[in-house]
């Protein structure tokens, strides 16, 4: 399992926030759900040395190759067959991970990016 850390926004001093367009095309937010979605990022305070950022927290890669996906991948079917199947099995990469994050306002689409930046999707 492939781990990355991202740091957290500062709660003190963290704002609502509307990602870039760079952003959005990166994490492909404009599939998120735009209801719950709460962008945040930090202004920047004391509590974080105005940074905006206190605290890390994890980004996780969840892989399931099953039996399944292995004959797939030995039928040699093309990425999107096996990357919609791997999803519907639970399968998720560091980025949807970290996407689902910054969603949820606990980190930001900069650190996601950046972490996660040498990965091929
Ligand atoms: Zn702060």
């Amino acid at each position: 399992m492939a781990q990355r850390l991202v740091r957290k926004v500062c709660k003190r001093c963290g704002q609502p926030y509307q990602p870039t367009e760079h952003e959005v095309k990166s994490l492909r937010l404009d599939g998120a759900p735009g209801d719950s979605a709460s962008y945040r990022k930090g202004r920047g305070c004391t509590d974080c040395n105005k940074t905006g950022y206190r605290g890390r927290m994890g980004i996780f890669e969840i892989s399931v190759i099953d039996d399944e996906v292995r004959k797939l991948i030995y039928e040699k079917v093309s990425a999107t067959v096996l990357r919609t199947r791997a999803r519907e099995l639970g399968m998720r990469t560091l980025r949807e991970d970290g996407t689902r994050k910054v969603v949820a306002g606990l980190t930001t689409p900069d650190e996601v990016i950046r972490a996660t930046v040498m990965d091929i999707d």
